[in-house]
Formats: C-alpha cells, structure tokens, sequence
C-alpha cells in the first residue's frame, strides 16, 4: 500500500506536470460524479496531505484522491502511445492533462471533488503530516501518549489521526529500528521513548521519500528493502532469529504486522510461534 512518501513522490510528480496550466483533459470515471467544476480551469498546485492527494483548481474546486491499496498516479507525454494506452485502461478513474503531459489515476481507492475551502471535510481529521509543512513532533507525541489504554503502538502509528503518513511498511521498520515491541500498549511508552520514536519515523520517511522504490535499508533490492517488513520467516538481519508476521488487531483481523521476537521482546499476542514459511517460499518451491 503506497505510504506518505510514495503520494509525497506522486504529488511532486503531478505538480511539475500540472501546475500553473490550464487542464485541457479532464476525464473523471466516477459513477456519477461530472467533470464541470474543473473544465477549462487551471492547476494552481498538487499537493500531498498524508496519504491523500489534492489538485488544486483555479476554479475554486480540489480533486481528491486517495491510492489506497494500488491505486497509481502515472505521468505519459500527452499524445504519446503509453497516454492512449492509459486512456483505453478499464481501471482508469481520472485523467487529467495539459498540453505537455497526460497524467492517468489508475485503480485509485478514493475520488473527490470538492470546493477548496471545504477540504478539511476530507483531510481535517489527520495528524500533522511526517512530510508536510505541519509536521509537529511534540503534538504526535502528545496524540500517542494520549492514546486510548490497550492501543498499541503500531495502531497508534498507523492511526491517521495521530500522525498522518505511515503505513504498515514504514510503522513496522521504525520500531524494529527502535527495538519496541508492536503490541506494547502506546499509551505505556516513556516520554524519551516516544520522543525518539516519533523523530525516527520523521527521519526514515525524509529518506525514504528521495527513493523512488521504498527502502528502509538503503539497498532497493528486492530480498533487501526491508529489516523486518515481508521478511517473515526469514532471519533477522540483526539477531538471526526469524522474523514473524502477526495481525495487528483482534485473531483473523485483516492487518498484519511483521516483527522480530528477539529484538523486540517476544511474541505477539495472539502469535502461537509455530514456524512461518517465507513469504513466497511455497510459490518459489513449484518446479
Ligand atoms: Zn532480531
């Protein structure tokens, strides 16, 4: 799932592409949402908020999106072949161009369209952005601390409300890297701990966001992008013992999270310690 800073990235990318130019293509397949609050204006600025996506309009509107699971944002040179490529995809839910540039939301999780000024409607409800000019480390310590008894850090990570921006890549990698067990109860942690915490995501995700491939270890190799995340099954990459995958919530919940027992202090709760296959092992194993 694209995380703070791949929209970070895709914000930057729509922005160069877009701002300051009358839109000459817009295209919104969105049941039964029309494209009239955006024909013949201009983009003022694409701007990242979390995991939200925003295009300003100069008409007084802002297209939403939200990438969700795999959604995508591509830019293709207007009348290019891969442009009318994208034009043709089924899972096209907006394109939107200029004369230059032809840009194309596939399988986007999320559409919107609504006037500027009623934005916080969407996005009000987040945290201070870990990329954005509000980020403020004493106020998402101050959310954390404050979290509701027996929310785990890596729900609070992930809360959006908190902080805006993680996901379960970059919430896992962090506190690997901070040696704190995921299922410890957030509101438990000591101010040291969380002030550490919250200055470490900010500094992996500033890093992470100058990589177009999302890596916690600096190396964008496939079996080498991550401390712990996707690496169940495998062996720690510090300690040698073998990394687990746990879901995050309630037994069968749909989030999971992966972790090291032995850097991060156990088992989780509701994990049993039989032995994990890696991920992929069983796919990699057929002749
Ligand atoms: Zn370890």
């Amino acid at each position: 799932m694209p995380e703070g800073d791949t929209v970070w990235r895709t914000a930057q990318r729509l922005h160069a592409a877009l701002s300051g130019q009358p839109a000459t293509l817009v295209d919104i397949r969105w049941g039964e949402l029309g494209e009239d609050p955006l024909r013949d204006a201009g983009i003022d600025e694409v701007v990242p908020r979390g995991k939200h996506l925003l295009h300003r309009f100069d008409s007084g509107w802002t297209l939403h999106t939200h990438l969700r699971m795999e959604g995508s944002w591509r830019v293709e040179a207007a009348g290019s072949e891969a442009a009318a490529r994208g034009l043709r995809r089924p899972d096209l839910r907006a394109a939107i161009g200029n004369a230059a540039w032809t840009t194309l939301g596939l399988r986007l999780g999320e559409l919107n369209l609504v006037r500027r000024s009623d934005e916080h409607l969407l996005v009000g409800h987040l945290g201070p952005d870990v990329l954005g000019t509000d980020w403020d480390p004493g106020l998402v310590a101050r959310h954390i601390v404050g979290s509701s008894t027996r929310t785990s850090i890596a729900a609070a990570l992930l809360d959006q409300r908190v902080l805006a921006g993680v996901g379960t890549f970059w919430a896992s990698e962090v506190l690997f890297a901070q040696r704190l067990h995921p299922w410890r109860e957030a509101a438990g942690l000591s101010p040291e701990q969380v002030d550490t915490l919250v200055a470490r995501v900010h500094e992996l995700m500033v890093r992470g966001r100058e990589h177009a491939i999302q890596s916690s270890t600096g190396i964008v190799r496939a079996d080498a992008r991550s401390w712990v995340h996707g690496r169940s099954g495998r062996p720690c990459r510090r300690c040698g013992q073998t990394v687990r995958v746990a879901p995050l919530g309630r037994r069968g919940a749909d989030r999971v999270f992966f972790y090291c027992p032995g850097c991060q202090g156990g088992l989780a709760p509701t994990d049993d310690g039989r032995p994990q296959a890696p991920l992929g092992a069983r796919r990699r194993a057929r002749p």
